[in-house]
């Protein structure tokens, strides 16, 4: 059905991006466009071309002729998905944003920041910090994923239990079709009820509708002061039954609510060479940030401390100063990699419930990684029900024990997950990994209708076919 890219079509999208920002049969260079962050083997696959764009025309003009000739173009922001999204199942052009990465403009009258798709995470908050704003959102990834990336997946992290996800900030977006026209959804207005909201049928779209070249994001004036709270207790149910009570009890909402099982912990501060207080006793530990005016940080972060320790907290670590903070944030945003240190091909769910039913979640995932003889690790953003479940491959199993075990722990885990209102994916997104699981969360009329959705904008099924749904 798609066509392959011969050297003519190569040689016109080469007078498209110029021929530094075109790569064409040339394996090696391309080899890195093949693939995102999924730990599972069998995710990968080769693109025919790379092509490098830096202006919304550019991108317009790749997609026209695309369009026509029935190639199929991947969008790929950084690269750190862990679902397979920006891999190329089809093959055809992987459409990389890298090289747009300005931040455009700092408003500070509207309190928005207007950048290009490629811009590093983190470094939108840099440039904010001189001007005492900051944007909310922290992925763990945040040091290496894009914005675009970002919008594109709907991107949570650790502090959308008290900020939300990506999507609450994306006020705007230029968009590149798949049939070449650019549209604008949005803008700097925070409110906009004006027909159907296409703003954020974009956001957590996967690039499956759209290509996004510019985006206008909420921010947010910088918090006076923030301290981290670095939680020991003696096993994991004792914090995931507790975590929950604290915004009941205290009336404090915390900025971040992290939770790491010992598993978890372990591996990172092995791969990072760290030791973590009450490493060697604690069964399970929560990581909190609290952040406001410097009065209220002060009364808060005593309040939150009192409580954990009224639950049997085995004691409480306050992080003030900079440093300090970044070794706990660092070993929590580590354990993915150490993951994947240790254990290679390790399966990593996404699971996302009704926070207050975190606890019969865990229970689950015991019960059943006992009841087939699986290693497994439950870390993630306890604040808002996103837990990210692995199971970990061991030596002892053969490929064909790891493979039917699996599936079966998944089948069952993704039933409790339902029973108790949660669903497939909080954050990482369904991609290319997770699309068979769709028709377990989803009726087959609410698939129908996505499908419609995608076909109305993209009718040649050209940008990024094989994603969410076949
Ligand atoms: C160590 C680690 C920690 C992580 N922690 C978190 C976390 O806390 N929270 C979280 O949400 N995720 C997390 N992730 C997952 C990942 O970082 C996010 O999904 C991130 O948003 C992906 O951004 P990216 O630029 O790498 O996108 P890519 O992986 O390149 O692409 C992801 C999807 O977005 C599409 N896309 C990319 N750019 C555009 C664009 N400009 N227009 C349209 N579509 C586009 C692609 O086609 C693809 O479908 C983590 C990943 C790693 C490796």
């Amino acid at each position: 059905m798609y066509k392959k890219i011969t050297p003519e079509i190569a040689a016109r999208l080469e007078k498209i991006v110029g021929p530094r920002n075109i790569y064409y049969n040339d394996q090696e260079k391309m080899e890195p466009y093949s693939h995102d962050e999924i730990f599972e083997r069998g995710y990968s696959s080769m693109p025919e071309a790379v092509l490098k764009p830096v202006t919304a025309e550019e991108i317009s003009r790749i997609m026209q002729l695309a369009n026509e000739e029935m190639i199929p173009v991947t969008p790929r922001g950084a690269g750190s998905g862990l679902s397979g999204g920006a891999v190329p199942v089809f093959g055809g052009i992987v459409l990389s944003l890298e090289r747009m990465n300005k931040i455009l403009e700092i408003d500070k009258d509207n309190l928005v920041v207007v950048v290009e798709p490629g811009v590093i995470t983190n470094d939108i908050n840099r440039a904010l910090q001189a001007e005492g704003l900051f944007y909310a959102g922290y992925p763990m990834s945040l040091e290496s994923c894009f914005i675009g990336g970002n919008v594109a997946e709907n991107a949570g992290g650790a502090r959308a239990v008290k900020y939300g996800v990506t999507g609450r900030y994306v006020c705007g977006l230029e968009i590149v079709l798949p049939t070449g026209e650019i549209i604008n959804a949005g803008g700097k207005r925070l409110k906009d009820v004006t027909g159907y909201d296409l703003l954020h049928l974009m956001v957590g779209s996967e690039g499956t509708l759209g290509i996004f070249s510019k985006i206008t994001l909420r921010i947010l004036p910088l918090p006076g002061a923030s301290v981290s709270l670095f939680v020991p207790f003696k096993d994991i149910k004792t914090a995931v039954k507790t975590a929950p009570l604290v915004m009941i009890e205290t009336g404090i909402v915390p900025a971040a609510m992290e939770l790491m099982d010992q598993k978890s912990i372990e591996m990172s501060t092995r791969l990072l060479k760290e030791k973590v207080p009450c490493q060697d006793e604690a069964g399970s530990f929560l990581l909190l940030e609290i952040d406001g005016s410097p009065e209220q940080v002060e009364h808060e972060y005593n309040a939150v401390a009192d409580h954990f320790l009224k639950y049997e907290a085995l004691d409480v670590y306050v992080a003030n100063t900079p440093s300090v903070k970044e070794r706990f944030w660092s070993v929590r945003r580590g354990i993915s990699d150490a993951l994947k240190a240790y254990y290679p091909g390790n399966i990593a769910e996404d699971i996302v419930v009704p926070p207050a039913t975190i606890p019969q979640l865990i229970e689950e995932v015991e019960r059943l990684s006992r009841e087939h003889n699986l290693e497994s690790t439950s870390f993630g953003h306890l604040g808002d029900g996103n837990i990210h479940v692995h199971l970990l491959p061991n030596k002892e199993i053969t490929l064909e024990q790891w493979y039917k075990a699996t599936t079966s722990v998944l089948e069952k885990l993704y039933k409790t997950a339902n029973s108790l209102g949660g669903t497939l994916s909080g954050e990482h997104g369904i991609g290319h990994k997770r699309k068979k699981y769709m028709p377990f969360f989803m009726s087959e009329k609410e698939i129908s209708l996505m499908k419609k959705i995608k076909g109305v904008f993209d009718p040649n099924n050209i940008l990024n076919p094989g994603k969410i749904f076949d």
